[in-house]
C-alpha cells in the first residue's frame, strides 16, 4: 500500500498539471462515475485543486464536485501528454481526466467516487480520519488522545490505523518504531505519552523529508553508500532487512506478519525489546 508521502507527491503532481484548467475529456469504466458524468458532465468544469488527505486523493472540480480516489495496494495515477504511450495497459484504466495539455489516468484504482460537499462531510473515511501526518498543521494532542482510545491495539497496528493518525503505511510503521525503540507488539497502553509524541514527530519528520527528496522512494537510513545496488533496503533501518544485522547493535533483524491484515513487521529484538 502506498504511503502517505507517495500519495502526497501524486496529488502535488496532479495539481501542478491540472489545477486551473478546463476538463476537455473524461472517461471511466466505472458506472458509478459515468452515471454522474452523464447527468452533470465533468467536461467543461475547471479542475480547482488536487490535494491529499491521508491516503486519499481529492480532485476538486468547479460546481462543487470532488473525485475521491484511494489507491489501496495496486492503484496509481499517471500524467501523460495527449498521445503519449501509457506505461500500464489500457485495460487497467479506471478513470481519465484530460485537459488540452495533460491526461491524468487512474490505473487499477479500487476506490473512486464523486462526492458533493455534503457527501464529503458524511464520508466516514474522511470524517473519522485522524490528524494527517503530512498536514500543514498537526494536532499532536489530538493524535495522542486517539492512540489512547486504542489501548489494546499493538503499536504497529495503531500506527497503521488511519483513524488514529493518517498517512503512515507499512514501511514507516517499522522504521519509526525502530527509531523510537518501541516494540511493535507492545499494546498502546504500555507506551508513555512522551514516547507516543516522539513517534508522531519522527513519522512527520521522515514523511516530510521524503516528500521533498528528489530521488523519490522511502529513505530513513541516510548512512548508506552510493553504489550500483538498487536494493531499497539499503536506505532503511529495518524494513526489508530480515536476517541482516541491526545498524545499531548487529543483532539479526526479524520479520513477522502482524495484525488483521497480516502486514509484515520488521524489528530488532534487542533495540526494541
Ligand atoms: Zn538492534
Amino acid at each position: 500500500m502506498p504511503e502517505g508521502d507517495h500519495i502526497f507527491r501524486t496529488a502535488r503532481t496532479l495539481n501542478r498539471a491540472l489545477a486551473g484548467h478546463e476538463v476537455t475529456r473524461f472517461e471511466s469504466v466505472l458506472p458509478s462515475l459515468t452515471r454522474i458524468h452523464e447527468d452533470a458532465p465533468i467536461t467543461g468544469r475547471l479542475v480547482e485543486s488536487v490535494t491529499a488527505a491521508g491516503k486519499h486523493v481529492l480532485m476538486r472540480f468547479s460546481g462543487g464536485l470532488v473525485l475521491r480516489t484511494h489507491m489501496r495496494m495496486s492503484g496509481s495515477w499517471h500524467i501523460y501528454r495527449p498521445g503519449e504511450a501509457w506505461q500500464r495497459p489500457r485495460r487497467e484504466m479506471r478513470v481519465l481526466v484530460g485537459t488540452t495539455a495533460f491526461d491524468a489516468v487512474g490505473f487499477s484504482v479500487p476506490v473512486a467516487e464523486f462526492l458533493t460537499q455534503a457527501d464529503m462531510a458524511r464520508q466516514d473515511d474522511l470524517r473519522l480520519m485522524g490528524p494527517d501526518l503530512l498536514g500543514e498543521t498537526f494536532d499532536e494532542d489530538e493524535a495522542i488522545r486517539r492512540f489512547r482510545r486504542q489501548q489494546p491495539l499493538e503499536m504497529a497496528d495503531a500506527i497503521l490505523n488511519q483513524r488514529v493518525v493518517a498517512g503512515a503505511g507499512n514501511i514507516y510503521k517499522s522504521e519509526v518504531l525502530f527509531l523510537c525503540g518501541v516494540n511493535p507488539f507492545a499494546p498502546v497502553r504500555e507506551v508513555s505519552d512522551e514516547t507516543l509524541r516522539a513517534i508522531v514527530r519522527t513519522a512527520r519528520t521522515h514523511l516530510q523529508a521524503n516528500v521533498t527528496d528528489p530521488r523519490g522512494g522511502i529513505t530513513t537510513y541516510r548512512g548508506y553508500r552510493r553504489g550500483p545496488g538498487r536494493d531499497a533496503s539499503q536506505r532503511r533501518y529495518v524494513y526489508g532487512r530480515a536476517d541482516k544485522p541491526c545498524r545499531t547493535c548487529g543483532t539479526p533483524i526479524r520479520v513477522k506478519a502482524q495484525g488483521p491484515h497480516a502486514r509484515l513487521t520488521y524489528w530488532c529484538p534487542v533495540c526494541q525489546a
